[in-house]
């Protein structure tokens, strides 16, 4: 069966990793028409926005879309590309596996998490505003709507993918009308699934116990920020940001793209590590039900990483971008 998937390259490393990606992806064999779409920066100047219409047209005809990372300019200038995206295309749930991959250097051997974060609302929603020139604030706005949706995403994918325990992450004990919302809302969703464990944690203790006890955790739900930053603690758990995939699943699109971003420091040095955007595009081929090249492509990158011989400087080798991706083509072509 063909495929028409829309690809954004992104900006710093994102076009390499991306160039990587599509490689792979072409050698499992799996018929794909990539339809490439530019957004970040470098369009402000031709269409005077980072996100031209082009882009979410062609997202929302396909349905399916991969992107590498894209620049957020930091205290001022746009706002970001890949929050607008997901408010755009209501891609509210975010959905990041977490697993060890044997060949990688990690004080963590057998870490297999699923992190899943609500992706619309929070302090991402954008609300805040100078008061005074020496007062600024932030809105936190939570509702039971998106916290329900995402905690039934969260016991959903529980349930097809045969994991025991859900945990919500929280600081209700501080902020007890919006965190309060969303802990009562994961509790009444968790009511319709008896056969999966729910707990809660308070998302400082989260933290130590992830760092400490990760074997006694499987999925958790979380709003917005703390899914972000959670998500980057979980990344070190397994390695690092070179090798944490992630998805963005709305009830209409899906936009696939890694945890890390566009690393501008190393962008255009054919350096950084592509696994992330590959493990990604595995999510993408299980998700347009490719189920047999995404478990081809899952374990031609997790060999090539175990041999450590071709693999880049985050992985303790010296291979480039492409060198790597190289290698995992020929362990699925040859
Ligand atoms: P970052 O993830 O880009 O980089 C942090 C560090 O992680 C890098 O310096 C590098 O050491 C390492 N790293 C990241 N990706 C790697 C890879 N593929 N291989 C090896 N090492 C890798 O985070 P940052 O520096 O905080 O952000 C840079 C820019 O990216 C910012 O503008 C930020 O807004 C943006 N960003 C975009 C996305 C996205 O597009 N979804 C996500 C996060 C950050």
């Amino acid at each position: 069966m063909k495929h028409t998937i829309t690809l954004v390259p992104g900006d710093g490393i994102g076009p390499e990793i991306s160039a990587a990606m599509r490689l792979v992806v072409e050698a499992t064999g799996v018929d794909i028409v990539w339809e490439v779409r530019e957004a970040g920066a470098d369009v402000m100047d031709k269409y005077g926005t980072p996100l031209p219409e082009h882009v979410l047209e062609s997202i929302r005809r396909n349905k399916v879309a991969i992107k590498g990372p894209i620049t957020t300019p930091v205290g001022k200038g746009f706002r970001s590309v890949n929050v607008a995206l997901r408010k755009e295309l209501d891609l509210y749930a975010c959905l990041r596996p977490c697993f060890s991959l044997k060949g990688v250097k990690s004080r963590y051997t057998d870490i297999d998490l699923v992190i899943v974060r609500e992706n619309t609302e929070d302090l991402y929603a954008g609300l805040e505003r100078m008061i005074d020139d020496d007062t600024a604030e932030s809105i936190k706005r939570i509702t039971r709507r998106a916290s329900r949706r995402i905690a039934k995403f969260a016991f959903e994918y529980a349930r097809a993918e045969g994991r025991r325990q859900v945990t919500a992450v929280h600081k209700a004990n501080i902020m007890k009308c919006s965190d309060g919302l969303f802990l009562e809302s994961v509790g009444q969703e968790a009511a319709a699934y008896p056969d999966i464990e729910f707990n809660d944690r308070i998302v400082d203790n989260m933290c130590m116990q992830l760092v400490q006890k990760p074997e006694n955790y499987d999925m958790m739900v979380l709003p917005n920020l703390y899914g972000d930053i959670i998500s980057d603690l979980c990344a070190g758990l397994i390695g690092g940001l070179g090798i944490a995939p992630g998805a963005n699943i709305g009830e209409e699109s899906a936009v696939f793209e890694p945890t890390h971003g566009s690393a501008p420091k190393y962008a255009g040095q054919n350096k950084v590590n592509p696994t992330a955007i590959i493990l990604s595009s595995v999510l993408m081929l299980k998700h347009i039900n490719e189920r047999e090249a995404a478990d081809r492509l899952l374990n031609a990158t997790a060999r090539v990483i175990e041999e450590g011989k071709v693999v880049t400087y985050d992985l303790g080798g010296q291979a480039g971008t492409r060198q790597m991706a190289e290698e995992i083509a020929g362990k699925l072509t040859g």
